[in-house]
Parts: structure tokens; C-alpha cells; sequence
């Protein structure tokens, strides 16, 4: 049973693709200081952070397993050349969350503050279009790329302060992954981009971690259909 796999990824790369074209129109805003083009790409950024943001409560961190362009690049791009190390424990602490989201938001304020280190402008909404742009390339640069080529090709999507976001609101998402009849043959485990399946299989009735994708790869690799996802308005 692969079907969630398909639909899953003709989603992600629809979105990659849409994403790409909004992308380059801020990117040629850039570098023809034409704001003009920066704030649609900036508008149009913004609806899909905050539109991947306002679904979570409902739906989990289905933005990131389903429609995030960085999440698709990376799982796919990366996979065919990652080493695919463990991820160490310590890039998916809470401390090393906190402290990415705090020092990516500290620099979001002082763009706010017209303190934009990176990029200015004479326009606001283009100095803060510049800033999320700019971030968005450097951080996949120099931290997601590298880390995915080492470890698995998802580590930075343990600690990405928008996946954490998500995270923090999905604790009564009513979109969830039910395990049942469950034989813990672990062969679901390696499917998991984010090592989560070996918390919850054999031990719980549902994939409990707030920071699952409902990518739905465990529910293909399970060849008795033992998870599935599920609609349940009860909360963990
Ligand atoms: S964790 Fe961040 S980079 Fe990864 S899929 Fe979610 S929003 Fe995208
Ligand atoms: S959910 Fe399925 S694949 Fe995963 S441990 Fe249980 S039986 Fe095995
Ligand atoms: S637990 Fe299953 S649905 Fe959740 S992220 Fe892992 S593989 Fe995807």
C-alpha cells in the first residue's frame, strides 16, 4: 500500500514548483531593486508561512510533511547522497529549539526595528521580504544542506523554528496516525524521516509525537495495516 506516497509527492512537487516561480519574482526583486516584485514575492511567502502555521492546530505539521518546498528538496534531493547518520540527540532538544528560533527571531525584530543587518531598503516590506528571502538561502546553505548530507537529509526540519511553531500548536490536531494490532516488527521505523515511529509502536495507540509530519510513510511501509491515519477529534 504506497498510495499515500504518490499523492503525497505529486503534492510536494506541485508546490516546489509553484513555490519556485514566487521564489525567483523575489529574487529578481532583489537584484533589480525593484520592490515592486520583492513584496509580491514577499506577500506571496508570507500566506504560505502563515497559511502552514494557521493549519496546525487542525492538521499537525501536515504543511511540513505534504507542501514545505525546503522539506521536499530536501528529502528528495538530498536522500540519493546523504550518509544518513543518526541525527544526535542534542539537535533535537528543546534547548537547541528554543535557541535557533531565538536567534532567527531576534534578528525578525530587528528587521521590524529597521535594524536589517542583511539587505535595506528604502521600503519596508521589501527590507523584510529581503530578510526572509536572505535567510531562507543561508540557512538552507549553510545549515540544512550540510546536516542532511551528513545525517538524515530532514535533520534541520527537527529544529526549524516554523516546523517548532507547528509542533507547538498541533497538540490537538485532530489529523493523527492510530496504531492497532501493531506486531513491532519495527519495519516502520526506517521509513520515518524524523526517527519518531520507535517512540510510540508497541507502546502507544497512536504516533504521539507533536512533531510528526503525517508524512504517512509508516503507513505505507506497514505491510499488515497496522497505522493508518485517522480523523479524532480526542485529544492525546
Ligand atoms: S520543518 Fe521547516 S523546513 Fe522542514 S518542512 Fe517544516 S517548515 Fe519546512
Ligand atoms: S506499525 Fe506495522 S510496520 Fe510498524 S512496527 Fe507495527 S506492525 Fe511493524
Ligand atoms: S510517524 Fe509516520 S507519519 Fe509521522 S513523520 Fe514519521 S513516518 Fe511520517
Amino acid at each position: 500500500m504506497d498510495n499515500y506516497s504518490k499523492i503525497r509527492k505529486t503534492t510536494q512537487f506541485t508546490s516546489l514548483a509553484v513555490s519556485s516561480v514566487i521564489f525567483i519574482i523575489a529574487l529578481y526583486g532583489i537584484f533589480t531593486h525593484n520592490d515592486s516584485y520583492f513584496e509580491i514575492g514577499l506577500l506571496l511567502f508570507g500566506f504560505i508561512i502563515v497559511g502552514g502555521i494557521l493549519l496546525s492546530p487542525i492538521l499537525g505539521r501536515f504543511w511540513c510533511g505534504w507542501l514545505c518546498p525546503r522539506g521536499t528538496f530536501l528529502e528528495y534531493i538530498l536522500e540519493k547522497v546523504s550518509k544518513k547518520k543518526k541525527v544526535p540527540p542534542i539537535l533535537r532538544s528543546k534547548a537547541f529549539k528554543l535557541l535557533i528560533a531565538s536567534i532567527l527571531g531576534l534578528m525578525f525584530v530587528m528587521v521590524l526595528l529597521d535594524m536589517n543587518p542583511l539587505l535595506t531598503s528604502e521600503d519596508e516590506l521589501a527590507s523584510l521580504g529581503g530578510f526572509i528571502v536572505f535567510m531562507c538561502i543561508v540557512t538552507t546553505l549553510l545549515i540544512s544542506i550540510p546536516l542532511g548530507l551528513i545525517y538524515m537529509p530532514r535533520t534541520w526540519c527537527g529544529f526549524c523554528p516554523v516546523g517548532y511553531a507547528q509542533s507547538l500548536l498541533s497538540k490537538n490536531k485532530i489529523l493523527k496516525i492510530s496504531i492497532e494490532d501493531c506486531k513491532n516488527c519495527k519495519k516502520c521505523h526506517s521509513a520515518c524521516n524524523l526517527d519518531l515511529c520507535k517512540d510510540s509502536t508497541g507502546k502507544s495507540n497512536t504516533m504521539d509525537s507533536p512533531d510528526c509530519m503525517a508524512c504517512m510513510k509508516c503507513t505505507d511501509s506497514c505491510k499488515i495495516g497496522a497505522n493508518k491515519p485517522v480523523i479524532s477529534l480526542k485529544t492525546a
